[in-house]
């Protein structure tokens, strides 16, 4: 399985448009050990000619231009090699990007009944996904259920892909109301892809780590989990208020059963913080956090990144 990390940033991504924080600000000013990162986005593909993208992020448009692989054949006026989207929430961050694959191309998406209506229901912008018949084909995830990946013409990808509710929430801007109708453990999935080759897991949002996903993750070649924030109160002390880091359905890194902390144990995959939010200390590579998960045999997903197994 191929992977390419196309965006490692939270929402906002790094720098923020309207955040001068203290690494926002330096890497503006050239005067930080770090690198610009787009919204969180993966694709994966096992034969290089078949990309699924994991996630589709509001910078979607230039993360499919930074990777060649993802453009057009030249032989024909429209063709994608992007042949599915897999949603892990309706979170604006993981879901914007659908708006931006609406050029008539043909596209599977798979995503819980909950997201999927929470897209789809109540939101006319949306609907630019329906013009034609079949432009969107959607393929329900349900937790705890593994279904391989096939294209939009039902093509096998060889992927198989099991979603796993990380007990995260519903997006805030979803009225109670609403919410109320919809399944809780189908507002944010992490993910396990296996191929015959080798395997990963995909949490880009969890407010805790669950004894009961270890197993699983500890036979993985790699985990790519939740580096939103360094600290539970880490956007409380940056702007003065807000919600803690798990309140916002992230499991800090550091602390009493953080991420750290909580993945000690699991020495068998490569362990890979991605979804890291421009306020997080660790983006400096120069600095006590960075070199606290480094120690702690732990990697900083950047745009560009790319794994293979
Ligand atoms: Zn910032």
């Amino acid at each position: 399985m191929h992977v390419r990390v196309l965006g490692a940033a939270a929402g906002g991504g790094f720098p923020q448009w309207n955040c001068s924080c203290c690494n926002c600000r330096r890497l503006r000013q050239g005067t930080i050990r770090s690198q610009a990162r787009s919204q969180a986005q993966l694709a994966i593909s096992t034969d290089r000619q078949q990309w699924f993208l994991v996630n589709a992020s509001p910078d979607l448009r230039y993360q499919i231009e930074s990777f060649p692989s993802l453009h057009p054949c030249t032989t024909s006026l429209r063709h994608s090699p992007i042949d599915g989207v897999v949603l892990t929430s309706a979170e604006v961050d993981a879901a914007l990007g659908l708006l931006l694959l609406r050029e008539s191309q043909p596209i599977a998406v798979y995503a819980t009944d909950a997201v999927r209506r929470l897209l789809m229901e109540d939101n006319d912008l949306f609907r630019v996904l329906q013009r034609q018949q079949d432009q969107v084909r959607w393929h329900r995830l349900v937790p705890g259920e593994t279904t391989e990946l096939k294209g939009v013409a039902g093509s096998p990808s060889g992927i198989r892909c099991t979603p796993i509710s990380s007990g995260g929430g519903f997006p805030g801007h979803v009225p109670v109301e609403k919410s109320e109708t919809l399944d809780p453990a189908e507002a944010v999935l992490g993910l396990l892809f296996e191929h015959e080759d080798g395997s990963m897991a995909f949490f880009p949002g969890a407010p805790s780590v669950r004894t009961e996903w270890l197993q699983a993750i500890a036979s993985c070649d790699a985990l790519l989990f939740d580096g939103t924030f360094w600290s539970e109160d880490e956007l409380i002390r940056t702007q003065g208020h807000g919600k803690t880091a798990r309140q916002m359905g992230h499991s800090p890194m550091s602390g009493a059963d953080g991420t750290l902390e909580s993945f000690a144990g699991v020495q068998g995959p490569r362990k890979i913080f991605i979804h890291i939010n421009n306020t997080n200390p660790v983006l400096d590579e120069d600095s006590p956090e960075f070199k606290q998960i480094r120690a702690a045999g732990w990697e900083l997903a950047f745009d560009g990144m790319e794994l293979s197994f």
